[in-house]
């Protein structure tokens, strides 16, 4: 089986948006050196369009030059650790501004590239892609929608085919939400799914489409775990406080919907989710799955998650290859 750490780089969206040294910068810092250690690759998915605002607003607001810096510097050695960097696209960007002293995120109505009218997301991927490239001085291969949500596909299809955007690694079976911001519906895609050639619908196989989907894994939670997440938050705050110093963009009823049932969500390294990641990569070993692929955020990083992803990546490196979207064989 293949394993594919990957970790949307961006800020938080909700009211505070949180530091790009907190956020972004120390916990990568954190999770390169695990990369040095045990010479695997990770892959990030950067939320390319604040590098773009940032790199506006730098001209007028020179506090703003520092964050671009080390955001630049530190994409030097993501390049050198042999670690990638893919198409993240939060398009709410499109209508947020820096005010002087922070970032004022507008997500209402802009939140999903589906709220924009189809020829200004295409220009939004377009323009994102081109920005992203000049940046790294490497085409993407690999896109991932904000907050998942990517549907309906045939919006950015023609113009991801265009730009030799192959593959995505959006999906999560059994994953749905939906809200005044989210919306995406993954349950038409069978669990422990290998990845899988599609065209216009993500959660269609279709052998001859253009596109590979690799799902992002997924797994049902109990809502006793997420008992013991809010239990050991709680008991022991330094070790399980993210390190990212923003807020989350709510999304309304779900805090109590996972406390009462059983509910599907991606398989994760943030926070107290990476206890869990050598048991279900385990399981989707037993079950034959190709690729065992983990969603973390930087942000989302806490001093407990660090820990237990070391853990899971010495348990299982002779077990699983490590590899990245360029380097894996499907
Ligand atoms: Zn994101």
């Amino acid at each position: 089986m293949q394993v594919i750490l990957t970790f949307d780089y961006e800020l938080f969206f909700g009211t505070y948006t949180g530091s790009v040294q907190k956020c972004m910068i120390e916990p990568t810092d954190r999770l390169l050196a695990i990369a040095r250690k045990f010479d695997i690759p990770l892959v990030f998915f950067v939320d390319i369009g604040f590098l773009i605002k940032l790199q506006e607003y730098k001209q007028h607001f020179p506090e703003l030059e520092e964050d671009y810096n080390s955001i630049r510097n530190q994409f030097a050695e993501i390049a050198a650790s042999n670690s990638e960097v893919q198409l993240h696209i939060h398009p709410h960007w499109e209508k947020s501004h820096y005010d002087g002293e922070k970032w004022v995120v507008v997500t209402d109505g802009c939140y999903k590239l589906s709220d924009f009218p189809d020829e200004e997301a295409e220009a939004i991927v377009r323009k994102y892609y081109q920005y992203l490239t000049n940046f790294t001085g490497k085409k993407p291969t690999t896109y991932r929608g904000g907050g998942w949500c990517i549907q309906p596909f045939s919006q950015i299809e023609k113009v991801l085919q265009e730009l030799g955007i192959e593959k995505d690694s959006t999906v999560f079976p059994g994953g749905k939400f939906e809200s005044e911001h989210y919306q995406f519906d993954f349950t038409a895609v069978s669990r422990f799914e290998n990845p899988y050639r599609f065209q216009s619908d993500v959660t269609k196989a279709e052998p001859n489409g253009y596109f590979l989907e690799i799902p992002i894994a997924s797994w049902e939670f109990s809502p006793l775990f997420y008992w013991r997440l809010y239990v050991l938050g709680r008991l022991n705050p330094s070790a399980h406080k993210m390190i990212g110093d923003g807020s989350f963009l709510a999304q309304p009823g779900r805090k109590k919907s996972v406390l009462l049932h059983k509910t599907w969500n991606h398989v994760s390294s943030d926070g107290y989710y990476a206890s869990q990641l050598t048991k279900q990569a385990n399981y989707y070993s037993d079950k034959k799955v190709k690729t065992f692929v983990v969603i973390g955020h930087p942000k989302g990083m806490t001093h407990y998650s660090l820990k237990q992803l070391e853990k899971f990546i010495s348990r299982t490196k002779s077990l699983y290859e490590f590899v990245n979207f360029d380097s894996c064989s499907l």
